[in-house]
């Protein structure tokens, strides 16, 4: 007989609270909802493919967590007596990607995933304790290249695309160069894959060849099952902090409620990588755990989050609304809320994500006023957010530079912010100016100006770069069906013109309702928004109080 798996690995330590052990009352109340068995040496509990797992509580004995069990056999951690098992898809009911395998017999209580879900509701002490222990474990596995294996060359954009798509959903795996990694080879070789066919997926007994985005996230088991209803209460297309906040109160004010996104639930705010400015985090909080978190709560009430569904059509149709998805497919709904945000433009520099919160910032409030105080700031950017930075940093910093690359500021900007401007002596304008270079390891120093007129290069001193190029809304799906601002921006409540209320009759659109009676839209793809996380989640929260209220008037 072979030996077990994890025979000498140690258990892992108690990191950020990932593997705490429970108390005796706490397993008590655990084994109150499930039951206490015996396991054997070799017994699977779960496997990776499967699509759901019990909770497990280790009583005595050990359970190895493996990769590729049977075949890789790599060993993730060993959990000992009282530690628990599982990560968050036990939560959101995405597939198992790992195995479970009992290493030393012993005793487990074993919960069936319903009762945890009601106990996660109900008792506090142990909801924090499995919430936190599974966000962490998640951190952990991404760290850890835990998960399926994506084999693909670096030069292919399908590689790219399929990382990418992986990384914005938090999914834990594992990337195998072709041109570097000889076992990639060796690997397609026994898989029996040609080259042409890669990038492959591999997870559980599963080979996905170049899989597109919904076929892999149908593998991966990411969103929320079965078909939708022929009919919702509300339909969210945007998976933001906007579009979450209205999936959560949607659906736990009783709504027949789904949300759907192009790419992954999140939205920009996952691309955050500390948010300092969000209610109730004194210590700031990544955009992907924010998201995380909000994504696990709105399905705990019973909205349903469905991944990849970009929308690209909305049509009225006899008293609701049909939203066309990509793939060809129609989700019906009586009232919609538009949630899809905005594209912030990025400087093409090389190099530049890397600096991203960390000297280069796309807003200017008091956090990052802070931050740059009694230092040199540059501004890139011609219209009237870039002048009202302008002003507003140059009573912190030590000097202001505004970059446009034209000669005229008068062009884009409002004359009375071109005044202060020209009269602010903090504040030296700088025309003819692109930038083409950033500098400065671990956070941005300096940063290269090539002058348009001449050519010539100068670096300048740095510890801040703000961007204020624009940002376009993503309602191209929308063209025609609701009234926008000169930007593309969504119009609501009394900003939309008469003339484009006609579907409304005597009546006028309530706030945050767009020129469509029942079609509301929230967060940055709303004319005049905030653009902040904070902003997003309050009116996605109030436009669900007022789809009850457009719904109330529905024959
Ligand atoms: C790098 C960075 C850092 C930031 N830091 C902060 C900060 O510290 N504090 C703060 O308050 N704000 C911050 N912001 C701003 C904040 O993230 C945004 O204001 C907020 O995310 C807006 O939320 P939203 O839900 O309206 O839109 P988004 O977050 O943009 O989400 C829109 C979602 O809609 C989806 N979508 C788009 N089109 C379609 C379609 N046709 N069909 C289906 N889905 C679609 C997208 O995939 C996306 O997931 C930051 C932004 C960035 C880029």
């Amino acid at each position: 007989m072979s030996e077990p798996l994890g025979l000498g690995v140690e258990e892992p330590e108690n990191r950020n609270g990932a593997f705490p052990r429970l108390d005796d009352q706490q397993r008590a109340r655990l084994r109150a909802l499930g039951k206490v068995r015996e396991v054997e040496s070799g017994e699977v509990l779960f496997r990776d493919g499967d699509e759901g797992y019990d909770f497990f509580v280790v009583e005595s004995g050990v359970v190895a967590i493996v990769q590729g069990y049977g075949s890789e056999n790599r060993v993730i951690a060993v959990h000992g007596p009282h530690r628990f098992l599982g990560e968050l898809n036990l939560l959101s009911g995405s597939r198992v990607y790992l195995t479970a395998v009992v290493r030393d017999p012993g005793e487990v209580i074993q919960v069936p995933v319903a009762a945890l879900r009601a106990l996660v509701a109900e008792d506090e002490e142990l909801s924090n304790i499995v919430l936190r222990a599974y966000l962490s474990r998640r951190s952990i596995l991404i760290e850890a290249e835990a998960g399926v294996k994506v084999v693909g060359s670096r030069y292919s954009k399908d590689t790219r695309r399929l990382r990418e798509f992986l990384q914005r959903n938090r999914v834990p795996y594992q990337w195998m160069d072709l041109e570097t990694d000889a076992e990639a080879d060796i690997l397609l070789r026994a898989l029996g894959v040609e080259p042409d066919e890669t990038p492959v997926v591999l997870g559980g007994d599963g080979v996905l060849r170049n899989p597109s985005n919904a076929q892999l996230a149908a593998m991966l088991g990411l969103s929320s099952r079965g078909a939708p209803p022929a009919m919702c209460d509300l339909v969210i297309v945007g998976g933001g902090p906007a579009g979450l906040a209205a999936a959560l109160y949607g659906a736990s004010e009783g709504l027949d409620t789904q949300a759907i996104d192009a790419v992954a639930f999140g939205g920009q705010a996952s691309t955050s990588s500390r948010i300092e400015n969000y209610l109730g985090f004194p210590a700031g909080i990544s955009g992907s755990e924010l998201a995380e978190r909000a994504g696990l709560q709105a399905r705990k009430f019973g909205a349903r989050l469905v991944v990849p569904a970009e929308a690209v059509g909305l049509v009225r149709e006899d008293g609701h609304f049909a939203i066309q998805l990509g793939g060809g497919e129609t989700v019906n709904g009586l009232t919609v809320i538009v949630a899809t945000g905005a594209q912030y433009r990025k400087l093409d520099v090389p190099g530049l994500e890397r600096y991203e919160g960390v000297g280069v910032y796309y807003a200017a409030t008091q956090a990052e006023a802070q931050l740059c105080s009694d230092e040199e700031v540059l501004i890139v950017g011609g219209g009237n957010s870039a002048g009202q930075a302008a002003m507003f940093l140059s009573r912190h910093a030590a000097s202001c530079r505004l970059l446009i690359r034209g000669g005229d500021l008068g062009k884009s900007m409002s004359r009375y912010l071109v005044d202060e401007i020209e009269g602010r002596e903090q504040v030296e304008v700088c025309t003819h100016c692109e930038i083409v270079e950033l500098k400065g390891e671990p956070a941005l120093e300096s940063v290269v100006i090539r002058d348009r007129s001449t050519g010539e290069r100068t670096e300048h001193r740095a510890k801040a770069l703000f961007v204020f190029i624009g940002a376009s809304p993503h309602t191209d799906w929308l063209r025609g069906e609701v009234a926008m601002d000169e930007d593309c921006f969504l119009l609501t409540g009394r900003d939309v013109q008469d003339e484009d209320l006609l579907a409304y009759g005597d009546e006028r659109p309530y706030f945050l309702e767009t020129s469509q009676p029942g079609v509301f839209a929230v967060g940055d793809v709303h004319s005049c928004s905030i653009k902040r996380v904070a902003s997003a989640v309050g009116e996605g929260s109030m436009a669900v109080r007022l789809v009850h209220q457009r719904l109330a008037t529905l024959p």
